[in-house]
């Protein structure tokens, strides 16, 4: 057993009370290799910015979770040595799916866990996420929950419709089961296709889809219901057109890839939303790059010329979110 602060690592229950005070909201980046970890801590050191360092199923499939962990520890480190004296950095469970894996994670290290029970009936996500919380709040662990379904695909997480949160039963939800924070559904969707084609307008200048707004009446009734409680926003990547075109130049195939608009994300970060996690533009980022060396130097064999310059446009992704769409640059010592 292992507690997170050995390892330096913070949980989130400040950083949010700060971030919903402050009107901005934390990045949640998902990490899977070392290029696109050190990314994020340099971009998170040198902007100040408090971080939450995510780990899917897919991650530790991909990576394998001890290694994972080693690494958001090495990432602690690697922040104080970029000149970061006390980084907040959460490691944080991504989609919990039972109870076995979100103590296997508290016991191992990590700061937060998400369960994710939104797709059983009510009364079994409560009892699913009270069991969680009961559990990790011995160690100070914080635990996020979700009520409302998102449409998409992460990893494993996938399903085809969403169901907006009901607003009426978060009181119930939240005080039953003592999560620290709630992700909710209000449009949002995993993936780089949030929305269909049929979804969208189009527009006629640039033949671009235009996604339909979230459901800021959901989100504004959640906020009315629960005062004060830290909302989390998953599936918030904005799908920079300009990567998905680099990559559709370079031979690449992202039909119709459309995210949500970052202006919408700015009004999320302004209120009680105050996590904002962001996956699928960093892979945008990680794939232009990449194919944009390989096209240009053919004969590069070298995988660190390549991963290298992903590395850079994936810092340049990170600190572009951080300071012009959640502001949390300088929220941290
Ligand atoms: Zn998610």
């Amino acid at each position: 057993m292992v507690n997170f602060k050995e390892l330096g690592l913070v949980n989130t229950r400040e950083m949010f009370a700060k971030a919903i005070k402050g009107g901005y909201a934390i990045p949640a980046f998902n990490f899977n290799n070392m290029e696109q970890l050190q990314a994020i801590v340099k971009a998170s050191a040198e902007t100040k910015s408090p971080v939450i360092l995510q780990v899917s199923k897919g991650a530790r499939n991909y990576a394998n979770q001890t290694l994972l962990r080693y690494m958001a520890q090495g990432a602690v480190e690697y922040a104080k040595e970029l000149g970061w004296e006390k980084p907040e950095i959460v490691l944080h469970l991504d989609h919990g799916d039972s109870f076995e894996l979100c103590k296997s994670c508290v016991d191992f290290g990590f700061s937060s866990v998400m369960i994710d029970a939104s797709s059983l009936p009510y009364e079994e996500n409560i009892a699913l996420t009270k069991k969680v919380v009961e559990y990790a709040h011995q160690y100070d662990v914080t635990v996020e929950a979700e009520l409302g379904v998102l449409a998409g695909v992460e990893d494993e997480v996938s399903s085809a419709v969403s169901h907006y949160t009901k607003p009426e039963e978060v009181v119930d939800f939240a005080t039953r089961t003592g999560c620290d924070s709630l992700a909710i559904s209000i449009g949002t969707s995993h993936g780089a296709y949030k929305f269909t084609p049929e979804q969208c307008t189009r527009d006629p200048k640039t033949g671009k889809l235009v996604p339909p707004p979230l459901a800021f009446d959901v989100l504004d009734a959640v906020m009315e219901q629960l005062p004060g409680f830290p909302i989390v926003l998953h599936g918030s990547s904005s799908v920079p057109q300009e990567y998905v075109d680099m990559i559709n130049n370079l031979g690449g195939k992202l039909p119709d890839a459309v995210g949500i608009p970052e202006e919408q994300l700015r009004k999320a970060a302004a209120s009680a939303v105050c996590k904002i996690n962001i996956d699928s533009d960093s892979r945008l980022a990680f794939t232009a790059a990449v194919r944009k060396v390989l096209s240009e130097k053919p004969g590069e064999f070298d995988p660190r010329k390549y991963c290298g310059v992903a590395r850079d446009f994936m810092e340049d992704l990170y600190k572009h979110k951080i300071v012009n769409v959640l502001g949390s640059d300088g929220k941290a010592e």
